[in-house]
């Protein structure tokens, strides 16, 4: 899948989205999982980023992805030497051809792209993230280290759990009232669901992001079977938002 938002800059950028097929991996990965750590084969993994790479014409030996840990930790990217970036939820970068991974099943892969400043970055916003702000926090890293002006910055929200489906208990409904507000909790047969979507959107507009350059997938990753979930699934894969400067 790839974001309208976008597609103007496409001799510039490439961004996709993965899903989960046409890959290697065997149930309950089954088949295109991007994710070391989630107890699949290491050899189908490999062999399924191989995949992506020729698909859509990247180099494997650079590409960036994290340890994500829920943080919001972020990292500026500078040379691919280290393809691996401990303890991360956040990857920016303003070099050619080092490709960006976040990997995710229900947790939003939150693209940027600045074209003023030819800056590019990578966010996994989970809950723990999207209450630690992680997506304004990496934009106020871009502005502190390439003169991003947040107004500039384009987005895109990959497919995952939408609110149809992220069910949280009493707790998860009091810290986001108490710290966000009512509306991103909604109640249905007594159940409470939070949108981590609105959340996020509405968090970036308060630095400043045009509402006009955020694109948000409308494909939950929990009704859709044709991605990860892990709220659907458990144990599984992970897809994953890939994001280059040409
Ligand atoms: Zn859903």
């Amino acid at each position: 899948m790839q974001f309208q938002i976008f597609e103007p800059y496409k001799e510039k950028l490439f961004c996709e989205i993965t899903n989960r097929h046409q890959g290697v991996s065997q149930e309950p990965y089954e088949s295109l999982n991007l994710a070391l750590h989630v107890g699949d084969d290491p050899i189908s993994v490999i062999q399924n980023r191989t995949i992506l790479a020729k698909e859509y014409n990247f180099i494997i030996e650079n590409l960036i992805y994290m340890e994500q840990t829920h943080s919001d930790n972020i990292q500026i990217i500078q040379h691919s030497a280290h393809n691996k970036i401990k303890n991360c939820d956040a990857i920016i970068t303003n070099k050619s051809n080092i490709p960006l991974l976040v990997m995710v099943a229900d947790c939003i892969p939150i693209m940027m792209y600045d074209p003023i400043q030819n800056v590019i970055a990578a966010v996994h916003a989970g809950r723990n993230g999207t209450f630690k702000n992680i997506a304004v926090k990496t934009i106020l890293k871009m502005q502190q280290v390439f003169n991003t002006n947040p107004k500039d910055v384009l987005i895109g929200f990959g497919a995952s759990i939408h609110v149809c489906c992220y069910e949280v208990g009493k707790d998860l409904v009091d810290i986001t009232i108490k710290n966000f507000g009512k509306k991103y909790i909604q109640t249905q047969d007594q159940k409470r669901y939070l949108d981590l979507q609105t959340l996020n959107y509405d968090q970036l507009l308060q630095i400043g992001v045009n509402s006009k350059n955020i694109e948000i997938s409308p494909v939950c990753s929990c009704c859709d079977k044709n991605y990860f979930s892990y709220r659907r699934e458990g144990t599984t894969g992970r897809f994953g938002g890939i994001i280059k400067l040409r």
